[in-house]
């Protein structure tokens, strides 16, 4: 099933799809055991900064033989990419979805951006995600309150012809410096105002029953990073502080069994397991 197909159904079902950002061979296979485990479906997430560290076709080589070998239902997303050249070398390279992220722009540029890279998507089976208003990056202050509008997020889309958007609603990328509070009552609002799959990025310290009432007012994609970044380098820390291990292949299980605790967790709470 394409994943356009796949949004469709799980936005009928009113459900989600966690999208999780893999950084190597190992947060890979943390999150496909657990997607494997549960039997349920996932979106492998790549950031610019994640394909300059792995090059872009090793990356997708890495996700498509694992998404093989772990038989799980999966596609390849490109997160957060500001750059059309990039966008297009992913598509090129068979990504199932980019993200283009001119949120920093003024509405006008950002909407033109993002036509831009619907124009290309376009030609493939590509689905395409902008962010509309401004979720905060790591390190970035958390008190802006650039959230996304209901009637310019309609706008939007039908301006841009973009497939999912991603909103913003109070989370924030990163680790948060307290509880998190989405607005739900703006979120219903968006969904609305607009048919396309909402995202919902910063999912890593949400509270479970808050995540569990975004999807039931309109996310479809959840994203989850820092999260993994954290039980991975964690675990590894834990490994090796009192001993002197040089091989690596027995470091590393331990932590890649603790993004798999991580991400079936994460499984469970949006599919209701
Ligand atoms: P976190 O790193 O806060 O989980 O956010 C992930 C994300 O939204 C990736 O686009």
């Amino acid at each position: 099933m394409t994943l356009r197909q796949k949004l469709l159904e799980i936005q009928k079902q009113k459900s989600a799809l966690l999208a999780a950002n893999f950084y190597n061979l190992e947060t890979l296979q943390g999150i496909l055991g657990a997607a494997s485990d549960l039997k349920q479906p996932v979106i492998l997430q790549i950031s610019p900064g994640s394909v300059e560290y792995m090059g872009l076709r090793t990356a997708v080589g890495l996700a498509r033989t694992s998404l093989r070998d772990f038989q799980v239902e999966g596609w390849l997303h490109l997160d957060h990419a500001s750059s059309i050249r990039l966008i297009a070398e992913a598509i090129n390279e068979g990504f199932d979805s980019v993200m283009i992220d001119a949120s920093n722009r003024p509405f006008n540029e950002n909407a033109e951006i993002t036509s831009q890279v619907v124009r290309i998507a376009g030609r493939t089976q590509a689905v395409v995600e902008a962010e509309l208003g401004y979720i905060a990056k790591p390190g970035e202050s958390q008190m802006s309150r650039n959230y996304t509008d209901p009637d310019e997020a309609e706008r939007f889309v039908g301006e841009t012809g973009v497939d999912m958007l991603a909103v913003a609603i109070g989370s924030a990328h990163g680790f948060y410096s307290g509880e998190p509070v989405l607005d739900l009552d703006r979120l219903r609002e968006i969904r609305k105002a607009t048919p396309v799959p909402l995202v919902l990025h910063g999912g890593s310290g949400i509270p479970d029953n808050v995540i569990q009432e975004a999807v039931r007012c309109g996310i479809c994609k959840l994203n989850v990073a820092t999260e993994t970044k954290n039980i991975f380098m964690k675990t590894i820390r834990k490994e090796v502080q009192n001993n002197e291990e040089i091989d690596l292949r027995i470091v590393f299980p331990p932590a890649i069994d603790a993004v798999r605790k991580l991400i079936r967790s994460k499984l469970e709470i949006i599919s209701g397991l």
